[in-house]
Order: C-alpha cells, then sequence, then structure tokens
C-alpha cells in the first residue's frame, strides 16, 4: 500500500512539472513515506531524516517532506524533532501534496476523517514516464478500499488510516482497464482487508449489494489480463464465494497471503483476531481442494504479550499443519495506542528473537521443501526484468524463478514455460521449455 501511495504522489507532483533527480544530492524536493507498523521502520525514518541534517545546512532552499504513517501518527513531534522537515503530511492529505507545497507556512496536514473516500485518482494515462532504461512495468497495484475497521489488538493501522472505506466498483473496473489498455497484464488489487471491500459502505450506483467475490470476478472479465492477485485477506472475512473463485477463475492466481499470526487459540483471542485456529486450518484445506496448486503465505508475530512456551508451540504445530509456502515473521512491537501496548506479561526481546529464529527455520526448509517439488516441472513465468544478467520472472503462485541465460528476447509481462531446474527456499531457477506462448 506504501508502494502505491509513494506512486500516486510521484504522479501527482508530476503534473505539476517536478521529475524525478537521479540521486538525493541533486533534488530540490525530498519526499520519504514512512511506515509505523513495527516501531524499527519508525527508528529508520528518524536516522534518514538525522543524515538530512547537514544536507538541509548547505542547501537550505530543498525541501524536506515527511508522508504516511508515522508521520500521521507522530505529526508536530516530527518538525518538533526535526526543524529542517518543512512538511509533515498524513496518510489521507497526501493527495493534497502538491497544494501543500504551494504555502510554506503548511508545516504539518495530518487531519484524519471518518468517512474519508479516495479521490478521483488520476489517471493512468498521465503517470510519470519511468526513467529510459527501465521498461514500463506489466504488473500493477489498484487500490480497492482504505483504513481498517479490525483493531487486532497489537496493530497501529486503524489509528494511522482511519476507518475502512471501499472504493465505488466502476472506478476499479475503470482504473484497470484503463492500465490494462496501456499493456499491463497483471493487476493486485489491494486493501487492509480485501474480503470486507463493500461491506462498510456502498461501491454499486444503485446501492445493491456488492462483494470482494463480485468485484474479482468482474475483473476477470476484463479482456487481456492475464493474472489477477490481492492483498490482505482476513482469515475470518474469506468466504466461500471468493474460495470458489480460485476454483473457476483461470487468471486468479493459485496464491493466497492469509495472516494467522499465531497458532494458540488464546493468543488469537488476546490479538482480537475473532477465528480459531481450527478454522483457520479448516480453510486451508478448503483452499486446497478448490485449488490443488494453490501456494499459501502468512504473516506470524512471535512474543504477543502472554505468549508463553505453550501458546508458540501452537504456532510451530499450526506450521506444520499448513506447511506454508513461505511466511513473514516478525518479533512483536509495542506500538502507541493499541490496545496491546497496555497488556500485562510482555515477552523479553531474547526470547522473542530465539523463537523467531527457531520459527524461521523450520519455515525455511519447508518452504524448500515445497520449492524442489518444481523441479523438473513446466511452470508458467511472468517476466519482471528482461535484462539479460539479470532475467527472471514470477510463478501464479508467486515464486520468483530466474531464467538461465538463452537467445530469446523477453518482455516484461511475457508469459514463458520454463522448466525448474534448481530450488531454494526462496527462488527457483528455470530454464526455457521447448514451447512458449
Ligand atoms: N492488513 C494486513 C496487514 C497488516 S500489517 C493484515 O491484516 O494482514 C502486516 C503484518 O505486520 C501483520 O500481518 C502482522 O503480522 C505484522 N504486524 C502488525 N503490527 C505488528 C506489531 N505491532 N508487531 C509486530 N508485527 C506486527
Ligand atoms: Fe491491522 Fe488487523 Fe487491520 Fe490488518 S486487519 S490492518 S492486522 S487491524
Amino acid at each position: 500500500m506504501n508502494v502505491r501511495d509513494s506512486e500516486i504522489v510521484a504522479q501527482l507532483l508530476t503534473q505539476q512539472g517536478y521529475r524525478p533527480a537521479p540521486e538525493i544530492s541533486e533534488a530540490n524536493l525530498i519526499v520519504l513515506n514512512t511506515c509505523a507498523i513495527r516501531a524499527k521502520a519508525e527508528q529508520k525514518m528518524f536516522s534518514f531524516l538525522g543524515s538530512l541534517r547537514t544536507h538541509k545546512e548547505k542547501h537550505p532552499d530543498v525541501k524536506i517532506c515527511v508522508l504516511g504513517c508515522v508521520a500521521q501518527q507522530l505529526g508536530d513531534t516530527i518538525t518538533k524533532r526535526m526543524a529542517h522537515v518543512d512538511l509533515v503530511v498524513g496518510t489521507q492529505q497526501l493527495y493534497q501534496l502538491p497544494s501543500l507545497l504551494e504555502d510554506p507556512r503548511n508545516r504539518v496536514a495530518v487531519e484524519l476523517l471518518e468517512d474519508f473516500a479516495i479521490p478521483e485518482i488520476v489517471s493512468p494515462e498521465t503517470e510519470p514516464d519511468h526513467p529510459s532504461t527501465q521498461p514500463p512495468s506489466a504488473s500493477r497495484f489498484v487500490t480497492i478500499m482504505q483504513g481498517c475497521n479490525n483493531f487486532c489488538a497489537y496493530c497501529v493501522v486503524p489509528y494511522t488510516r482511519g476507518r475502512e472505506q471501499s472504493r465505488a466498483k466502476e472506478d476499479i473496473i475503470d482504473e484497470i482497464e484503463q492500465h490494462v489498455a496501456r499493456g499491463v497484464k497483471e493487476i493486485t488489487l489491494l486493501g487492509q482487508n480485501v474480503n470486507s471491500y463493500g461491506s462498510t459502505n456502498p461501491v454499486t450506483a444503485d446501492g445493491s449489494p456488492y462483494s470482494f467475490a463480485h468485484l474479482v470476478r468482474d475483473v476477470a472479465k476484463i479482456p487481456g489480463l492475464r493474472r489477477i492477485r490481492f492483498t490482505t485477506s482476513h482469515p475470518k472475512d474469506l468466504s466461500p464465494e471468493l474460495i470458489q473463485c480460485f476454483a473457476e477463475l483461470p487468471t486468479l492466481c493459485p496464491h493466497l497471503h492469509l495472516p494467522v499470526q499465531s497458532g494458540s487459540n488464546r493468543i488469537l483471542t488476546l490479538m482480537n483476531r475473532r477465528y480459531r485456529r481450527e478454522a483457520y486450518l479448516a480453510l486451508v484445506e478448503t483452499l486446497k481442494i478448490a485449488r490443488p496448486d494453490i501456494a499459501i503465505t502468512t504473516d506470524i508475530i512471535v512474543g504477543f504479550p502472554g505468549e508463553t512456551e505453550t501458546d508458540f508451540a501452537d504456532t510451530m504445530a499450526l506450521l506444520e499443519s499448513a506447511r506454508f509456502h513461505g511466511s513473514f515473521s516478525f518479533k512483536y512491537s509495542d506500538r502507541a495506542g493499541t490496545s496491546a501496548q497496555s497488556m500485562p506479561d510482555k515477552v523479553e526481546e531474547t526470547i522473542k528473537a530465539e523463537r523467531l529464529r527457531t520459527f524461521q527455520h523450520r519455515q525455511e526448509k519447508i518452504s524448500l521443501e515445497h520449492n524442489q517439488k518444481y523441479i523438473d516441472h513446466i511452470v508458467e513465468v511472468m517476466v519482471e526484468s528482461s535484462r539479460q544478467d539479470s532475467l527472471m520472472g514470477r510463478t501464479g503462485t508467486n515464486h520468483i524463478v530466474h531464467i538461465a541465460p538463452t537467445d530469446t528476447q523477453f518482455s516484461p509481462g511475457e508469459l514463458v514455460n520454463l522448466r525448474i531446474t534448481h530450488a531454494g527456499p526462496h527462488a527457483l531457477r528455470g530454464a526455457v521449455a521447448p514451447a512458449h506462448s
């Protein structure tokens, strides 16, 4: 979502005549987009801003602007701590960045509206030119909703991005059609919880009910679109209709990122996740029946307040049952304003680190076992980088495949059949198979 926000800002600034600078040292305007999900991201922001202080002293005309969730959460704390920062812009105001930049009296714009609707986003036709060395991407993100109403106990997102609001269905379809007309082959639908799309505000012109599964089916009808992905899904809202889409729609990629967070029912309750491990594992089974080749990935938090060795053992046991193709795993990090922040029995840093290592070590082995099964199989890969020295693409299951050097020229977005020759825990390697499309 931050990548997409950065693209939007780049687009808005391009319309105002700005151009990307080759180096930070040559820029008149430095825009830093920030993430508040864990404390580490926030610390990185401060250390980066600190490193710009002498630059600003030498070049007082350079404007420094901070956007995103940390900007939203800290507001004028940033300008107080970092006086060389000119402008702090929150998650809903980023659409106004060009006009905010016009008046130097603007320092902090972080208002958060209850019923914020994503403005008509600049159409893909006005997207900034890519630097000439990079061909336009065949894969794009499309935001379908903003905010989140789930209030998972550890999570800062509902506070930094406000209430859930879904974009009108017609706007989304229109944006995707424009992308496809410009050669885009793959779309990733974005939202904090795409499964609840359309459930908090009307998304159709006549107000008729319309769910995420409906949207996926309508997107799949757009001619020329070869791959559809989406992220993120909350397990409690994963509907049978959406699972059915995996069974029926060949352009819906056989990959689902389904964050479980913990394998312990006690911790899931404390996290306010509103599902049990048994229900989660049942979803995994149903998905595998609907789409036998599906790859399921997840997010895990270790060391949530009160997590005991038994709770952690439940997470490890869930990993054995679900056998995720991959996962993102994190040490619990205290975030200001969340309900977990005031929970008792915080887990020690060393224990969190040890649990994280244990989890990641086992996950790596499982990922490798999955990946080795692709050896000697033919997989369809969408080319992402066509540079001869780093030819690579991605399978529908979202595996990165490095492509052995070949005389054939590929362009980004092209679908190629490859025979897999090597497998590591994080990527595959393959060579062009005889017949490719
Ligand atoms: N809306 C998405 C993504 C949320 S943020 C979802 O619900 O899945 C991405 C991941 O960051 C989360 O899934 C969670 O695993 C992790 N995360 C969020 N808050 C965290 C915290 N306070 N400490 C550690 N990890 C956290
Ligand atoms: Fe955060 Fe939970 Fe919302 Fe995801 S669903 S953004 S984890 S509150």
